[in-house]
């Protein structure tokens, strides 16, 4: 049997925004991305704290909500080897977040090699292979071959390349079972061509106007996308001025700088013919020092891209309390993400006179493309995780709908999947095997 349980917090809790799964088969456990809120010291997860044992960890890629509580399950694990892609290993270290011994047992494993893991207590061996996922540098689905079956782990997945990381890659087996994230399972996205567009539009708009215009985004994958579609439009002639970003997207823009063209032969092209857009020295985008920041805000207009979604801590809460006040600069934020709202907290509503706009570039597949996804991989059995109520039962219908046996993932209940042997003799018997919930 093969039990899959997304997990709840040492409450019994959980957050749907946070992934976190555990997988056992064959007498060996798993542990796909244990994830957390930025900021906060995550407990360890309430199925670890009654486990026996643990042999391996696996991190689909380097977002805190599939990584921030790695520290946690570290200490109280310390031998458990860690694999994620070279990327993923390299972004964590460029974040800074983890110490060295969080780190220390961190396996790179690059993609499509395989990696088996050797049972520690009794048990047989797994092999663990990491395929790309889209959704950032270095992100991967988790194909985990166990001598019970084939479970795939998207993590958080995108169909659609990207300008700085490739989409996500085609299956060249069938699974018994996939555990599909559902983050935007109950949603349509516009085109992305469109909404980069309108990105370039408004930040065009605002040169223009003389003002200097502030991108807040995210500043692991978002930031990167944002610089090169900016480094693009400007080298097209649609837009002038001079592209900064501050400390932490810098440090992340470092790794995308080594990697990223590795992974993805049209952005190696890109680099070949205009340049690195994430190297300094390659002069398409600078970067400011603290102490610099006022006196550059006082020269020509400038797009400066910054990691603080919310304005309320560093760099992000300097320049918003730089600009907000003064009609001809521009705030932009990710769409849906309260931008007016977060500039008022960081200046007061009364003097806010600048433009506050929005971006839609999201790095996840849609409800469509999710269903699409599915359909590829073709498994026996999906397991929805990782989204809000919502979002998973809007994305077991769809998939319903298109035929697939679905079930929604529900914290700290393990579901279970008949071994292959015993699947054999029922596929014998003619009839299909059905998943039991335990
Ligand atoms: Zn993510
Ligand atoms: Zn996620």
């Amino acid at each position: 049997m093969i039990l899959i349980t997304e997990l709840a917090d040492s409450r019994g809790l959980h957050d749907p925004s946070i992934s976190g799964l555990l997988i056992d088969a064959a007498g060996l456990r798993v542990l796909v991305d244990p994830g957390g809120s930025p900021g906060s010291v995550p407990s360890l997860p309430l199925a670890l704290t009654v486990a026996d044992g643990l042999d391996a960890i696996v991190l689909t890629h380097a977002h805190a909500d599939h990584t921030a509580g790695l520290p946690s399950v570290t200490a109280a694990y310390p031998a458990v080897p860690v694999l994620a892609t070279p990327s993923t290993i390299a972004l964590l270290r460029a974040l800074g977040q983890f110490t060295e011994a969080t780190l220390a047992h961190a396996r790179p494993t690059p993609f499509y090699e395989r990696y088996t893991l050797e049972p520690t207590r009794q048990g047989s061996a797994w092999t663990v292979r990491l395929l790309p996922a889209g959704h950032l540098l270095g992100a991967a689905m988790a194909v985990l071959e166990t001598p019970e079956g084939c479970v795939v782990c998207s993590g958080d997945v995108s169909l659609a390349s990207q300008h700085t990381v490739r989409r996500a890659a085609r299956p060249r087996q069938q699974p018994d079972v996939l555990v599909l994230e559902s983050t935007y399972g109950d949603r349509e996205f516009r085109p992305r061509a469109l909404e980069e567009a309108r990105l370039v539009a408004q930040v065009c708009v605002g040169i223009e106007r003389g003002g200097h215009v502030l991108i807040a985004a995210s500043p692991l994958g978002t930031a990167q996308e944002i610089v090169l579609i900016l480094a693009q439009a400007r080298l097209q002639g649609q837009l002038a001025g001079v592209i900064w970003v501050d400390e932490l997207v810098a440090s992340v823009n470092s790794v995308y700088a080594q990697q990223a063209a590795l992974d993805y032969p049209r952005l190696a092209r890109w680099i070949a013919l205009h340049g690195n857009p994430f190297r300094p020295e390659d002069k398409l985008v600078s970067v400011v020092q603290p102490r610099d920041r006022g006196a550059a805000l006082q020269g020509p207009p400038a797009v400066i891209v910054t990691s603080s979604p919310t304005f309320r801590s560093g760099p992000g809460r300097f320049y918003a309390r730089a600009l907000a006040e003064a009609t001809e600069h521009l705030i932009l934020a990710p769409a849906g993400g309260a931008a007016r709202q977060h500039v008022e907290q960081a200046v007061a509503p009364r003097r806010v006179r600048c433009t506050i706009g929005t971006y839609g570039l999201i790095s996840h597949a849609d409800g469509a493309a999710l269903v699409a996804l599915a359909a590829r991989w073709h498994p026996e059995l999906v397991v929805i995780n990782h989204g809000q109520p919502e979002a998973k039962a809007a994305l077991q219908a769809r998939l319903a709908e298109s035929g697939l046996h679905a079930v929604v993932a529900r914290a700290g209940q393990p579901i279970g999947w008949p071994a292959r042997a015993t699947k054999m003799v029922e596929m014998g018997a003619n009839r299909t095997p059905r998943p039991r919930k335990d």
